[in-house]
């Protein structure tokens, strides 16, 4: 049999970890791993964006990749978050758990998306010269270019890229291309994207501003009246500070408006937040003034992607694509990781078979996605007060929790649920420690 002719759709965490894992079968001679394509949009990798973190499931995934070393040497610093008021008074503060036990707002790892998405990629890449050496055709990295068209037969699926206007065909197609993923667009129709994504009321902006002397290694939570939110977090690779701002409101329709713009609506969508964050308080004039300025805005719709499969016929979708459960729920990253692990330790148990495959990825996955959509009751309002007043009983509330000890039964019991998630033996190969300087040297050279 010819081996799997794969694509790829999106070079994010959950795309390149399934392309290593695809080609990590133990006891597969090269030849007959698959041959697989990562298409990517953006014209390259960058190693930035906003604070995730990295938990239980996903922890021992990476360790599987030989990247744990790696990803700890790329930490953000955090070491716990603070709730301050708008004087910058500190109300509580919940320091990050470093035994794994708990599952605390900041977890052992905390890392910026963008970095731990570069590390994978430079991992895949790492895998596939090693696999193409031993003569596999490894993976074909395509940058700057999308699908513009997806239309499947019962044996293949034909694509064309939208800018190289190429048309392709695969044995399969994965969307591994984030929360407002194309493939899902193009394979389960436009129409049905309302339904499909849950939206939870909020809108967020999240970038990198200079650091100043009095930023801390801590999150710092501001709560400002009107369901408004500003965190400032740190980030130490790069010395800077990452902001994340956001709005909860279900009743103003320009909110989602500029989101759908995407990077066109760039302008509109600075214009939008800073309507809204002018008179918040605390640090929201500084914060406004470097977002005018800032090379990494981002801008979107807080939302949880429900389907009731994860795959139509031999398109199939992983991480934020097929089930994202929002910043909120501290799980995305696990899912992306565990999500790819699955689905191909499913393709290496049935690789003639994708309908087995795809059914078996889904018995594995579902539960654990229902689990980590299940957000923390009230979620966001409960977060996000409409009064001065209702700010100051939340931060009282906090602050009470914190001096009554509660807060390892609340992190044992209601936080993300990673440390609970499986990881199956699916006889992959596990390698050893890996630094990814020599392969970043040769990208640069
Ligand atoms: C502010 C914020 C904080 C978060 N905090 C946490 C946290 O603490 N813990 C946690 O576990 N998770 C967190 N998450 C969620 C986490 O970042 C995502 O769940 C995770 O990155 C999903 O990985 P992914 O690979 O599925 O999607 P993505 O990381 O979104 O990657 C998708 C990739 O596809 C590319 N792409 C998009 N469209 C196309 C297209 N049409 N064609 C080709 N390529 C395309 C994108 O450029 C990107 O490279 C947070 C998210 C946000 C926004």
């Amino acid at each position: 049999m010819a081996p799997l002719n794969i694509l790829i759709v999106g070079c994010g965490i959950a795309g390149s970890t399934l392309a290593s894992f695809l080609l990590l079968s133990e006891g597969m001679p090269a030849h007959e791993t698959p041959k697989i394509t990562i298409l990517e949009r953006a014209p390259g990798m960058r190693s930035q964006g906003q604070n995730i973190d990295v938990r239980g499931a996903g922890i021992t995934i990476i360790r599987k990749l030989g990247l744990e070393g790696a990803v700890r040497a790329s930490t953000t610093g955090e070491v716990g978050v603070q709730w301050v008021d708008d004087k910058g008074a500190i109300w509580a503060s919940i320091g990050a758990d470093r035994t794994g036990k708990l599952s605390t707002p900041t977890a052992d790892i905390e890392i910026l998306r963008g970095r731990l998405a570069e590390l994978c990629w430079l991992r895949s890449k790492d895998i596939s010269e090693s696999v193409q050496a031993q003569g596999g055709k490894g993976i074909d990295f395509i940058f700057g270019d999308c699908l513009d068209h997806i239309q499947q037969d019962n044996d293949q699926v034909h694509v064309r890229f939208a800018k190289s206007r190429r048309e392709m065909r695969y044995d399969l197609v994965v969307g591994a291309d984030g929360l407002q993923s194309q493939v899902r667009r193009l394979v389960w129709g436009a129409s049905g994207e309302e339904d499909r994504v849950k939206k939870l009321g909020a809108y967020g902006a999240f970038f990198s501003i200079p650091r100043i002397a009095s930023d801390t290694v801590h999150r710092q939570w501001f709560h400002a009246s009107g369901r408004r939110n500003i965190m400032l977090r740190p980030d130490q690779q790069n010395k800077r500070t990452t902001a994340f701002m956001f709005v909860v409101n279900e009743e103003d329709t320009r909110l989602q408006e500029v989101a759908k713009k995407g990077r066109e609506g760039l302008e509109s969508q600075k214009d939008i937040m800073q309507e809204y964050f002018s008179d918040a308080g605390w640090q929201s004039d500084r914060v406004l003034s470097e977002m005018r300025k800032t090379p990494d805005f981002y801008y979107d719709m807080i939302a949880q992607v429900k389907l009731d499969h994860y795959n139509k016929g031999r398109v199939v979708l992983l991480g934020d694509a097929g089930y994202c459960a929002s910043p909120f729920s501290g799980m995305g990253t696990t899912l992306a990781m565990d999500g790819a692990y699955n689905l191909a330790g499913a393709l290496s148990r049935h690789p003639d078979r994708p309908d087995q495959a795809f059914e078996e990825y889904e018995t594995e996955m579902r539960p654990v996605v229902t689990r980590a959509q299940k957000l923390f009751p009230g979620m966001p309002r409960i977060f996000a007060p409409e009064t001065a007043w209702g700010v100051w009983v939340l931060n009282l509330i906090v602050y009470l929790i914190q001096l009554s000890g509660l807060p390892k039964i609340l992190f044992k019991y209601l936080g993300p649920p990673a440390n609970t998630v499986p990881v199956k033996d699916y006889g992959f190969k596990t390698l050893p420690e890996w630094s990814p300087e020599q392969s970043e040297k040769s990208t640069k050279s």
